[in-house]
């Protein structure tokens, strides 16, 4: 196993810049009309200045133009349009928060715990509102579908079982939102044997690309003079007034130094997720990129299209393999087209230097033969011959060393700068289809001085108990060692 030491310095490494090429995205593989959008002269004064056009970049700026008369946003992108973990994922429109309520109830109380379960699934729901609105239900290819989360290990469903058990003791309200089945059930109506249990939650798949892309471009239509979208735009990196002084004025009090000049703002939002150690070097390790596989797979004709009515997690104890150094993350997501049959599959078996990484520019081969591999089994097929590989690539997620988004306002001992007008939301863990949207919505709504505090799980805040505690580069270290 890795020293602790190794562990350490991969994540306190400098994520970078996020990478001009990265591997082809299938969900990207017709670009959007507005891929490469930009002013035809660069802004240079604004009153927020957003870094990032993924989902959380486009709930901020989208929040800002409807919430506030006037404001005028730039969302800065480093690559093409959406072209971060929104654009690379798994499509899957799942909470993962009742799995994960056993270790919330202890670390933070059952209150905040309770509301943590709801802010997911209520983000879900306004995910379905979002694409209704926005009349993306085709273009998106939104499912409304039950996941079946199979447990492969006995010690996970135990766990799993008993996370629910005390869920629905503390907050009998929630009672039905998880439905357990036994492996009897898992193997006689759903097809997948040889496991220890599953259960059903109310979930979905989506086109992430898709339809963040089009929201985008209908912001940009709604509100032409008062949003720019700068791609291929990378900060270099934020200064603040006390270092550099604005020739606009002191109003402005923050250059953003970009590949195309400098851009003065009043407020400064990181949107960056994995890549947020970049900008802000005093949060590396607090918040670390985490390198995720996605294949696209043809079945042909081998297993029936579910894509309506079901998509699938399969979860293990997480493993390691002495001899090849790789590790099993202990999770496979999986998703259906309902049009072409093809199966979304992502999961990780890879060496920890080849996961905790921003570079995207490359996909290990090992870990997409693995993926080959395992996929046909899950249906009980061992002959894999049939199965066609479409496509497969890597993304960037930002992990925390809690396991929560991080979303507020960054103090200066995380800035490093003068100022308190820069803010955050990242590091959703793999789970961004569940949080994004409302963090950075609830984000957006604090810069504009509301109070969120009512549905804003209070943990999600960059309090000083958990900088001082669970926020740190020790517990990213011992937290990586019991997922990897
Ligand atoms: C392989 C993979 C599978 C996943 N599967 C799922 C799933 O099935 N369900 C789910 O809920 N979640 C999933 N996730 C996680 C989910 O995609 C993310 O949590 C979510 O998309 C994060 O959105 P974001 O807007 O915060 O970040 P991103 O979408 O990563 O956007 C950040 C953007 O910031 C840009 N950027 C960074 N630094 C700079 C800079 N200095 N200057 C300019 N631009 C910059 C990046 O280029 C990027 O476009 C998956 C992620 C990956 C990678």
């Amino acid at each position: 196993m890795a020293s602790n030491k190794f562990v350490s310095n991969l994540v306190t490494a400098d994520p970078g810049l996020p990478r001009p090429n990265p591997t082809q995205s299938y969900w990207q593989h017709i670009p959007h009309a507005l891929a490469d959008v930009q002013s035809s002269t660069f802004p240079n004064d604004r009153d927020f200045a957003i870094i990032g056009s993924g989902i959380t970049g486009l709930a901020v700026a989208k929040t800002l133009l409807e919430r506030h008369p006037t404001a005028t946003v730039t969302v800065l992108e480093a690559r093409t349009l959406c072209s971060g973990a929104t654009g690379r994922n798994g499509g899957q429109m799942a909470a993962n928060a009742g799995e994960e309520y056993m270790h919330l109830a202890e670390t933070h109380g059952p209150e905040t715990a309770g509301k943590i379960v709801d802010f997911t699934f209520r983000n879900l729901e306004k995910m379905h509102e979002l694409i209704e609105a926005y009349d993306a239900v085709g273009v998106s290819e939104v499912q409304r579908l039950q996941k079946l989360r199979v447990f492969l290990t006995p010690k996970k469903f135990e766990d799993f079982k008993a996370s629910i058990a005390r869920l629905e003791e503390d907050h009998p309200s929630k009672k039905g939102l998880y439905v357990i089945l036994d492996a009897d059930a898992v193997g006689q109506e759903y097809g997948i044997h040889g496991t220890a249990g599953g259960a059903l939650l109310s979930a979905g798949t989506v086109w992430p690309y898709r339809l963040i892309t089009k929201v985008f471009a209908a912001l940009l239509e709604k509100y032409p003079d008062r949003l720019t979208i700068e791609t291929h735009t990378p900060v270099e990196s934020v200064e603040h007034k006390s270092t550099f002084a604005s020739p606009i004025t002191t109003d402005l009090p923050y250059t953003l130094h970009t590949s195309r000049g400098p851009l003065w703002a009043r407020t400064v939002v990181h949107c960056t997720n994995g890549y947020s150690g970049h900008l802000l070097p005093k949060l590396r390790g607090l918040v670390h990129p985490f390198k995720g596989t996605m294949t696209v797979q043809d079945p042909k004709d081998s297993v029936p299209n579910q894509g309506t009515s079901v998509s699938w997690g399969f979860h293990y104890t997480p493993s390691y393999d002495p001899e090849t150094k790789r590790h099993g993350s202990g999770l496979y997501y999986l998703g259906q087209s309902a049009k072409t049959g093809y199966f979304y599959f992502g999961g990780e078996n890879a060496r920890i230097e080849e996961s905790v990484s921003a570079d995207d520019t490359f996909v290990a081969e090992h870990s997409v033969t693995h993926l080959q591999s395992v996929l046909p089994q899950f249906f009980g097929k061992t002959d894999q011959s049939n199965w066609g590989l479409v496509g497969s690539w890597s993304g960037i997620m930002g992990f925390s060393s809690d396991g929560l988004p991080i979303v507020g306002r960054l103090p200066s001992t995380l800035t490093g700068r003068k100022g308190d007008n820069e803010w955050i939301a990242a590091a959703f863990n793999g789970y961004g289809m569940a949080n994004c949207l409302m963090s950075g919505e609830a984000l957006a709504l604090m810069m504009l001085g509301e109070d969120v505090s009512q549905w804003l799980p209070i943990a999600y805040g960059l309090s000083w108990k958990r900088l001082q505690g669970s926020l740190t580069i020790s517990e990213a270290v011992s937290a990586l060692g019991s997922k990897l």
